[in-house]
């Protein structure tokens, strides 16, 4: 926002997406770059070594070093903590690095996190395979079960983590609830909410410590940047700082540009992919060959009057299980033209992908059984083409998973 000129205190949500945060990292000057200016350096130098102690040692406002901090970076973490409603946000250089430096910097020697049964395959990759070296133990549970959770809390953990909706079933946890007994009990709630984003939900006004995205979805929006962001207080992001600081995986200044250009159209493009994922769940819904469909927005979704309560709409996200299984699944996608075969989400582009073969590829098959995610199920991402041509698109594909008639 333009220090000089002050219209409202606190802007609407679709303004801060545009201006937020935009303070151009150039010194102020007539006529300053409306575009957000890319710092394109790894290091900053400074005129005397006493100025750069000072700067060290915080005692003055600057920048050291590009892995510390950057100026691009800066200008768009204020975008996203004004998106969040959080005190501050930090870049990181993926979606997985920011859960790997929360999960680090909440975890303890020996402590046990709480974490949702169905999450991103990377996520239960991390948990399962590399957390464990470490000495951090996981219980992964029914997070949409508060008897469980609460049995969980008593036996003793560090931190709750969770996705709502939850990738790939589009499961949805009571936040808010969740956030309550974990308060109670003293520990953090950390929300992967890279589904719903901020223009969905807030999960810092539930009470969750730490709200973390994949920015390489639904933050940055086409496809073309791979980041990730935590927004929380300012005594957690300090915490988080000096793990990004310590652990590396800081975020690169022209990906911030990026995500900087897409965060102005987000709330716009989310409710648009929102309404036509509403229509093509509808569509599936009806369609013979379509066993089930997981969409939040649809009155058959079990966490339908929980997703009313704490959502303002129901995301871009979809996804549903032929009839047929694993063949079914594999015949659908070869059917596809429009909606693209890939493994992301969140862009313009509609895509689907098979989480067996692709995004749970890496995950035990009994954690995937025991998650519910079966061989024939699709998942769909809502672009921004013509609703119209997707209808047509996914129909001319279901087709070919018909049983051929005898
Ligand atoms: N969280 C969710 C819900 C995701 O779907 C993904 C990636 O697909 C990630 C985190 C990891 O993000 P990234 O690929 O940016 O590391």
């Amino acid at each position: 926002m333009s220090p000089g000129r002050r219209w409202r205190d606190r802007p609407r949500f679709d303004t801060r997406a545009v201006h937020g945060g935009n303070a151009s990292p150039l010194e102020a000057c007539s006529g300053s770059p409306l575009s957000l200016p890319i710092v394109q350096s790894s290091t900053y130098s400074f005129d005397s070594p006493e100025e750069m102690v000072e700067v060290l040692s915080g005692a003055r406002a600057g920048y050291i070093y590009s892995r510390y901090d950057n100026p691009t970076i800066h200008a768009v973490e204020e975008k996203l903590a004004a998106l969040e409603g959080g005190d501050r946000a930090l870049l990181f250089s993926s979606g997985l690095a920011a859960i790997h430096a929360a999960l680090w910097s909440r975890s303890r020697d020996g402590g046990r996190l709480i974490a949702g049964r169905d999450l991103y395959g990377g996520t239960i990759s991390l948990m399962e395979q590399l957390l464990p070296r470490l000495g951090i133990a996981i219980s992964r549970i029914d997070l949409a079960d508060p008897a469980a959770v609460e049995r969980e809390i008593r036996g003793g953990a560090c931190a709750i983590f969770l996705e709502t909706p939850t990738n790939p079933l589009l499961r949805i946890v009571d936040g808010p609830g969740v956030a309550r007994v974990a308060r109670d009990a003293g520990i953090p709630v950390i929300v992967d909410n890279t589904f719903a984003t901020p223009v969905l939900q807030n999960p810092l006004e539930w009470g969750a410590e730490l709200v973390l995205h994949s920015a390489t979805k639904y933050l940055g929006g086409h496809s073309d940047l791979t980041l990730g962001v935590a927004v929380g207080s300012d005594a957690t992001i300090a915490r988080l700082e000096h793990v990004r600081r310590t652990l590396g995986g800081s975020a690169d200044p022209f990906a911030g540009w990026l995500l900087n250009r897409g965060l102005a159209t987000l709330p716009i493009r989310v409710r648009r992919q929102s309404e036509t994922a509403a229509r093509l769940a509808a569509m599936l819904e009806s369609e013979p060959t379509v066993s089930k469909v997981h969409y939040p927005g649809l009155a058959s979704h079990p966490g339908h009057a929980i997703a009313r309560r704490q959502m303002n709409g129901f995301g871009g996200m979809l996804s549903f299980e032929l009839r047929g299984g694993l063949d079914a699944a594999m015949e659908f996608l070869r059917g596809l033209c429009c909606v693209r075969i890939a493994t992301s989400l969140g862009g313009v582009e509609s895509v689907a992908s098979h989480p067996v073969t692709s995004s749970h590829r890496m995950v035990d098959p009994e954690s995937r059984k025991a998650a519910g995610i079966t061989d024939g199920l699709i998942r769909l991402s809502a672009g921004l083409e013509d609703p119209e041509d997707l209808i047509d698109d996914l129909r001319s594909a279901l087709r070919r998973t018909q049983p051929a008639s005898k």
